[in-house]
């Protein structure tokens, strides 16, 4: 394995700085920008860009084959919920290496998804998990370990190592929400067996912090830094990321849909699969998954129960 000092341009300080800053992973540091290296690592923009270019060609990240990237997709791993319906919407379960966002009208359903899902992600391969921990990333007090305790238990896994896996972090506001991030990186780098990164929801904080349409552009140069580092521990790390996220009125709307959902662009970019939850007749709910690099549009009914989500 390549070490921070092996690299030439990288000295003794500059390696603890480097250190110190969550950079000592080398994928993590070849993936970095100047910017933000120079910013977080205390160094020169200038040497962040040779460390960054020295970082990429020990893990020779130039050009691939296609050969090359159908192998790394053959890593892609799937979570599945409890729901059959559900799943084959999105071929499997929702995937690794992917940002997948879930979007809908309050009690739609995204925060009973995240806690499956959080449950899920530790059940074996074999059953339609990847055997891994969660962070889940809690910005409007939703999380609810009781709701754990119920979904593990239909699940017939012990409660308390269910528990011990989720790691909550509580999000006081969206500069603390992108900070999180960084935290993220160091677990994985401790080497906790991380697998699937819940953000609920993630617009929130945003969403009240910048009002009025002047702070719309600082706004949105965040949450896109923010995404960004969200993919970045998608892919270096295998991971799933899962993003829940609100939506607003469209009073002018005649055809499709009155609703959409919020983030602009910039999220509506990030995000590999986005699904679309509508409550429907008698506490059923629908799933419509609207966005996807290679899955048809379709739709799939699931229920909410007190053992998770079911057909
Ligand atoms: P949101 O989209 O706002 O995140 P939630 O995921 O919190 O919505 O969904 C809330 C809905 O989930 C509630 O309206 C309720 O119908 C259902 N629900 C929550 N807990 C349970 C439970 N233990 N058993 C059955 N249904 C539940």
């Amino acid at each position: 394995m390549v070490e921070l000092e092996d690299l030439p341009s990288v000295g003794e300080k500059t390696a603890e700085k480097l250190r110190d800053a969550g950079f000592a992973d080398m994928m993590r540091l070849a993936t970095a920008t100047p910017k933000e290296l120079s910013v977080k690592a205390e160094i020169g923009e200038g040497v962040a860009e040779k460390v960054i270019e020295a970082a990429r060609k020990a893990e020779n990240i130039d050009f691939e084959t296609a050969y090359d990237v159908l192998e790394r997709r053959k890593e892609v791993g799937h979570i599945s919920v409890g729901s059959k319906g559900f799943n084959d919407l999105i071929a499997g379960g929702i995937e690794t290496q992917a940002i997948t966002e879930v979007f809908g009208e309050f009690g739609s359903g995204k925060s009973q998804i995240s806690h499956e899902l959080a449950v899920t992600v530790q059940l074996p391969v074999e059953q339609g998990g990847l055997d891994g921990e969660c962070v889940f990333v809690d910005t409007e007090n939703t999380f609810r370990p009781e709701r754990i305790e119920q979904i593990a238990n239909a699940f017939e896994l012990p409660v308390d190592e269910v528990l011990q896996k989720i790691h909550v972090a509580r999000a006081f506001n969206s500069a603390h929400q992108i900070l999180m991030v960084d935290k993220i990186n160091e677990l994985i780098q401790s080497g906790t067996n991380v697998r699937l990164v819940i953000v609920d929801s993630l617009m929130a904080h945003f969403r009240a912090e910048y009002v009025g349409r002047e702070s719309l552009a600082v706004r949105q140069q965040k949450l896109n830094q923010h995404l960004h580092s969200l993919q970045q521990i998608a892919n270096t790390y295998n991971v799933a990321v899962f993003l829940t996220n609100q939506v607003q009125a469209k009073p002018d709307s005649f055809f499709g849909s009155p609703t959409k959902a919020i983030g602009g662009h910039v999220l509506g970019h990030a995000s590999t699969y986005r699904i679309w939850l509508k409550k429907g007749l008698a506490g059923k709910r629908i799933a419509r998954l609207v966005d996807s690099p290679h899955l048809p549009e379709g739709e799939c009914v699931f229920k909410i129960t007190s053992e998770g989500i079911v057909d």
